[in-house]
Parts: structure tokens; sequence; C-alpha cells
């Protein structure tokens, strides 16, 4: 099961910050993405809210981020 109900808002002010909403809380999370760590990422990061692990994954292009996803680790 593909959980896609996590979404990417970025702001045209901070163009390297992602905010999503925590698939375990629902919390929204900010993570300023790598864009030196390749065109697609794929890592882990613990929700600042309830800790839960997320999984995300990033696809950037022409210095953009084109794809977000988080998902329940
Ligand atoms: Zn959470």
């Amino acid at each position: 099961m593909f959980w896609h109900w996590a979404y990417a808002m970025i702001s045209p002010m901070h163009e390297d910050a992602v905010s999503f909403a925590c698939p375990h809380c629902g919390i929204e999370n900010t993570h300023a993405a790598d864009f030196t760590g390749g065109k697609r990422q794929k890592f882990v990061l613990d929700c600042e809210n309830c800790c839960h692990p997320i999984l995300i994954r990033l696809e950037i292009r022409e210095g953009e981020i084109e794809n977000f996803t988080a998902e329940k680790e």
C-alpha cells in the first residue's frame, strides 16, 4: 500500500524547505531539502511531534523540488 496523503507545500520564500503533514499524527513538519544530495533522495526523518519515523522521497530537477512524498516508514 502506497500512501500518497502527504504533500509538499513549497514556499517561494524558502525554496529549499518543504512542509508536510506527519503520516502518523498529522502535525506539520518542515524539512530543509539538501539539493546536493542527488536528484532522487530517500531518507527517514523522525516527526518533530510524535517522533515516529517518516519515509521521505524527494526528487529534484533543475534546482527545484519536483516531487515530494512522506509516508509511514
Ligand atoms: Zn508525527
